[in-house]
């Protein structure tokens, strides 16, 4: 059945993904952008069929009543990725937590039934991956966090889950909730503005860069987390659980990416990844558990040579790579 739905920062790359497949579904979409008079971000979202657009800002309460008023569902994706961390930490944090928190007031005042919430694997892992398997029951101790953007991950998620519980506790109405917690997400893009994931994988096609650190990172599909959107948005079983998205079972490096790239691309020098090899040991057992995924919602992950190479091609048509 067709639903009235809003996806807050509408014009992200996971939200663009969102926000094409309710369409295509058929469902009334609603999405809110920082500022409607920015063209570029306006008209790449038009371009994805009919949309409603509401201009609201995280550290603005008001701005989120006209939008959430009348919803069914509310898909709040919108959160600051800085690709480089602020010298405060406050301007990340801030609108990631407090954000939560108005978008969340705004839906429960106009009776929204459900929210999906998007979170990060930074909060069930952090960046050090040791040897061992992860899955939806592990978080990371806020004392632990090593960057604004993943203490923000993990004060927004638990500032969710808390306003939440405590409704249900004290039996006061609130909407259900479910949790999508992606790990570092590639993909094809479907506009030229990229975000944070996207600037770290172009890189590696930045001619000027001869040396590059590895990286190893459990990572997934941009299109399998905005089917895991979609999916929590109508499972029952999605509700009151964090949905860890994620797409082998291991951990993937900038290594594999290129493998995968030299036999497809050619004509590009890729950069010398310098690795660690005590790292690599160690990284070795790492698992991500992705049996939630696969069997409450119902998604087989793509294939990661499929996400790299369809990014890859995206990225190229975009503009946003040139061929050297
Ligand atoms: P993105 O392309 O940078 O999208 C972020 C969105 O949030 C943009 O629409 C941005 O608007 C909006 N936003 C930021 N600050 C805002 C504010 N103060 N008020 C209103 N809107 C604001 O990033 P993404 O990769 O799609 O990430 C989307 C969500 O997925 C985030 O919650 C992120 O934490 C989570 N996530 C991402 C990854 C990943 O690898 N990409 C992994 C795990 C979880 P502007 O365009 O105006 O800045």
């Amino acid at each position: 059945m067709s639903q009235k739905i809003l996806v807050t920062g509408a014009n992200g790359y996971i939200a663009m993904h969102v926000v094409s497949m309710l369409i295509k579904q058929g469902h009334h979409v609603r999405g809110t952008v920082r500022n409607l008079s920015d063209s570029d971000k306006v008209e790449s979202l038009k371009r994805l069929g009919p949309i409603e657009l509401y201009q609201a800002d995280l550290l603005d309460a008001e701005s989120w009543k006209k939008p959430c008023d009348g919803v069914d569902i509310v898909m709040h994706i919108a959160s600051p990725l800085p690709v480089v961390a602020p010298s405060d930490e406050n301007l990340v944090i801030r609108p990631a937590v407090e954000g939560t928190l108005n978008v969340f007031n705004a839906a429960l005042n106009a009776n929204v039934k459900r929210v999906v919430f998007t979170s990060s694997g930074l909060c069930v892992s952090g960046y050090d991956y040791k040897s061992r398997t992860f899955n939806e029951d592990d978080w990371v101790d806020i004392s632990e966090a090593k960057t604004p953007y993943q203490k923000s991950k993990i004060l927004a998620e638990r500032a969710a889950w808390n306003f939440v519980d405590e409704r249900k506790q004290k039996n006061e109405k609130c909407f259900e909730m479910a949790v999508i917690v992606p790990t570092f997400v590639l993909g094809p893009v479907l506009s030229a503005a990229s975000g944070s994931s996207v600037t770290k994988f172009s890189r590696i096609f930045d001619q000027n860069t001869r040396k590059i650190d590895e990286m190893y990172a459990a990572t997934c599909d941009v299109r399998d987390v905005a089917l895991a959107h979609v999916k929590a948005a109508f499972e029952e079983k999605a509700v009151g659980h964090r949905n860890l998205i994620t797409s082998g079972r291991n951990l993937f490096s900038i290594k594999n990416w290129l493998d995968i790239l030299k036999h497809e691309f050619s004509g590009y020098s890729f950069p010398e990844v310098v690795s660690d090899q005590e790292k690599a040991k160690e990284i070795q057992e790492t698992v991500f558990d992705n049996s939630r995924m696969k069997s409450i919602l119902g998604i087989e992950p793509i294939d990661f040579n499929s996400t790299i190479l369809d990014m890859t091609k995206s990225l190229i048509e975009y503009g946003i790579i040139t061929k050297p």
